[in-house]
């Protein structure tokens, strides 16, 4: 277990969900805890109650991707992320989130407007560690671990790069209060793109700011924001 140290921690009351229907869970939890979040493991759309931000870790999308559908969590996460809650997507995560996925794949919750393609390392390459630049995170770089990871293949105009590998290609993106990462920080005791989200999450104090807020008179839950 890597340690995180315990420099600044967010007010022991904020809680921030993970999607814990499969994959990478337990490190995205241990990184919560280490920066003094209260972590909510998500298995049904009443755990996203009182949440202030979610977590969609790595692991297998097509599996998400059902189990979602299943439990009924689509629509609540959609609602979460337009009252303007951080959303931040890990390698599959990343996949979740994406408008487009390259291939005949719908998307599964097209909050990031952004196309990605699976797998798309092949499998010479099917794992590997990169020190990358995140400009936003500070001057030390990020020790990212990428497993089996998407590439982003497009990115619209509303969204900022966050970080590219060095031939170029983009593996973290920002759109608003939706974040997403081709790699796992996790995986690495990287704890700045938690302090991220727990600090837009303190912040979204303004609902009605988030991705996915449309005028839609049909919507449910929407109306008066
Ligand atoms: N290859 C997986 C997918 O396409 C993602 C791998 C991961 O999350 N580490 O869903």
């Amino acid at each position: 277990m890597p340690s995180h140290g315990d420099g600044c921690r967010f007010m022991d009351s904020m809680k921030i969900g993970v999607l814990a229907l499969q994959g990478a869970v337990a490190e995205h939890v241990a990184v919560l805890r280490a920066i003094g979040v209260e972590p909510v493991e998500v298995r049904l759309p009443a755990h996203l109650d009182g949440v202030d931000g979610l977590i969609i870790p790595g692991g297998e999308s097509t599996t998400m991707r059902r189990l979602i559908e299943r439990w009924g969590l689509r629509q609540p996460i959609i609602d979460l992320a337009a009252r303007g809650a951080p959303l931040f997507g890990t390698c599959a995560g990343m996949i979740v989130l994406a408008r487009e996925i390259v291939g005949d794949e719908a998307p599964i919750l097209p909050l990031l407007d952004i196309t990605v393609e699976r797998n798309a390392f092949g499998r010479q390459l099917d794992s590997f560690e990169a020190e990358l630049a995140v400009p936003v995170l500070g001057g030390t770089p990020v020790h990212a671990v990428f497993i089996r990871a998407p590439i982003v293949d497009r990115v619209g105009p509303d969204v900022d790069v966050m970080a590219r590998l060095e031939d170029g290609r983009v593996v973290a993106v920002r759109q608003r209060n939706v974040i997403a990462t081709a790699f796992h920080p996790e995986l690495a005791g990287e704890t700045r793109f938690h302090r991220l989200v727990a600090t837009m999450a303190a912040e979204h104090a303004d609902p009605g700011e988030g991705v996915g807020r449309r005028p839609h008179p049909t919507r449910r839950g929407q109306q008066g924001r």
